[in-house]
């Protein structure tokens, strides 16, 4: 089961990276869902965070099984990344790290809440899983499959779910946001603690001020020089950016060329697999393997449009695909 090996060493970087900041210690660990394969996760084996390298990832099944080498010592909690992937096909990564000041929103009644724009994933709810709710647990530990079950659906459609008197866990499209989530509710836990102990009410980041990503349109922002510049504005409040793509394989070819320069860049969106139509239309279609678009070298927007082929299919009708409106349309 071969993997790009980025994703290999985006892996190994991020064990590191949170090492770095603390999130994690000797304890805690990372995957990634497999690309190809969505019943399969890759982490390291069980090896201290600080000291993972690319050798040390292994992939495993859903049932928390290695698959693809020989028996290593595992995680005895893989399952609360197995379960976690089985119930939310959504998530692509997973962190569970024992975040020191996380742990007393875990343990009292205080809810773990957005105080800043860079934990705004959090104003859906940061839910608290009990052990002392699953019949087999013996300890916090999430060390078998009934308990990474009830931890999943504790966390439910959220992105963190904090574990009374042990951690918590965060999830993501990718591992580099799972990364910058794991990171900002480590932050975010120690800003609302100060906020708290300054007394008074807080004012905690409301839902219309907590977009994590923003989806512009090239077809309608204005070009590429604007897309660029709504994509620096959002890279200033670590809002990232996907665009979003409703109009032919050209807007698509100007949306690589924007993701290609764009450090917040998350995900690109495409026309089912750029084949058909899409392809013809084009002298070279857009490339792409195993789910990665790979960026056009040529000059422009690195696509050349066949118009032999745009003459052959004349467009006669008067409405465009999706119509603009003056006014506000209020359903
Ligand atoms: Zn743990």
């Amino acid at each position: 089961m071969a993997e790009p090996q980025a994703l290999t060493d985006d892996l190994v970087a991020a064990n590191r990276i949170l090492y770095y900041h603390k999130i994690v210690d000797g304890y805690g660990h990372v995957s990634f869902r497999s690309p190809s394969d969505p019943d399969h996760f890759y982490m390291a084996a069980a090896v201290s965070p600080g000291r993972v390298v690319a050798d040390d990832v292994i992939a495993l099944d859903l049932d928390g099984n290695i698959v693809n080498r020989e028996k290593r010592p595992t995680y005895s909690e893989r399952f609360i990344h197995s379960e976690i992937y089985r119930a939310r096909p959504d998530v692509h990564a997973v962190i569970h790290s024992h975040s020191p000041t996380v742990i007393p929103f875990g343990v009292t009644q205080v809810a773990l809440r957005p105080v800043f724009h860079s934990a705004a994933f959090l104003h859906t709810g940061a839910p608290v899983f009990d052990t002392l709710a699953v019949p087999s647990a013996t300890t916090p530990l999430v060390n078998n499959a009934e308990i990474g079950k009830a931890l999943a659906a504790k966390l439910g459609a959220n992105s963190v779910v904090l574990m009374r008197g042990h951690g918590d866990a965060v999830v993501a499209g990718d591992i580099r946001e799972a990364v910058s989530r794991a990171i900002y509710t480590e932050v975010n836990a120690r800003l609302q603690l100060q906020a708290l102990t300054l007394g008074g009410p807080v004012q905690y980041l409301g839902e219309a001020e907590a977009a994590a990503i923003l989806q512009p349109n090239l077809g309608r922002v204005g070009g590429i020089l604007e897309g660029r510049k709504i994509a620096a504005l959002a890279e200033a409040r670590h809002v990232q950016i996907a665009p979003h793509l409703y109009c032919g394989p050209v807007v698509g070819a100007a949306n690589i060329q924007l993701a290609a320069c764009c450090a917040n860049f998350l995900i690109l969106e495409g026309i089912e697999r750029w084949q058909g139509f899409h392809a013809e239309i084009l002298r070279r279609p857009i490339r792409w393997e195993e789910g990665y678009v790979i960026p056009p070298s040529e000059p422009g927007l690195g696509v050349e449009l066949d118009e032999a082929v745009a003459r052959a299919h004349p467009y006669n009708g008067r409405a465009l695909h999706l119509q603009m409106a003056e006014r506000p349309i209020v359903p």
